[in-house]
């Protein structure tokens, strides 16, 4: 149930959430031999401090590090739907938009955001992470299998209906699988130094990544000493 799929989709808001949340694993998955799809909701164009540049200059920056950052897990296939950062709402648009990318790539196993809230987290709990995940849970079930939903992607696009296994959501309440990236932590926070526009100094924000794998590794009852991203696994199928 949690080995490596032959191929997953990971649906994200932002640019850096991938990388923030599940990149450690994404990198496990992809040299165990995963074919691994990125899919950016927004191009994170109002994400940072820069506000001397304009909005379709921060946005070609953010897919150019999101690509760098993803070349350093394994991830050659990055693609962007170019929703407006920071408004971003589960519509049927958007549902139509992520079943189109499910039902090309075809995965068992899709990662994406919780589209509950975790009040323990409020900087998790950003409304377009929200948005982007209730979208995505929507594309799986029932919009990818259904052809009924979206008629033309069938009818005019060709694309057949697809069956998702398994969704990984990141980011909410309630995980309960932790993945033990302490092999790959180094890829991780290369991924992670890939967004030099939203991280500042890369060197403060290690250990702070680190302590963050730390707990979740602790609190899944992992060994002392080893790093862990949190999952909670749903069955799709
Ligand atoms: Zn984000």
């Amino acid at each position: 149930m949690t080995d490596a799929p032959e191929r997953a989709l990971v649906v994200m808001a932002h640019p850096d959430d991938a990388d923030f949340s599940c990149a450690g694993t994404v990198a496990l998955w992809a040299e165990a031999g995963t074919e691994v799809v990125y899919l950016m909701v927004t191009d994170g164009e109002a994400g940072g401090d820069e506000l001397t540049l304009d909005s379709s200059e921060i946005a070609a920056m953010r897919r150019e590090e999101q690509r760098r950052a993803a070349a350093e897990v394994g991830v050659k296939d990055v693609r962007f739907l170019g929703y407006p950062d920071g408004r971003v709402v589960a519509s049927l648009d958007l549902r139509r938009d992520i079943a189109r990318v499910i039902r090309q790539v075809r995965p068992e196993r899709v990662v994406t955001l919780s589209p509950e809230r975790d009040w323990d987290s409020i900087a998790a709990s950003h409304p377009d992470h929200m948005a982007a995940g209730e979208a995505a849970i929507n594309a799986v079930f029932p919009d990818a299998r259904n052809p009924h939903a979206h008629r033309e992607l069938l009818t005019e696009e060709g694309l057949a209906p697809w069956t998702v296994a398994q969704v990984w959501v990141v980011g909410g309440p309630k995980p309960h699988h932790p993945s033990d990236i302490t092999d790959v932590f180094e890829r991780k926070m290369a991924a992670l130094a890939a967004h030099e526009s939203q991280i500042g100094d890369i060197t403060e924000l290690e250990p702070m990544v680190r302590q963050w794998m730390a707990a979740n590794a602790a609190e899944a009852g992992l060994p002392a000493g080893r790093l862990a991203e949190t999952f909670r696994i749903i069955n799709t199928a």
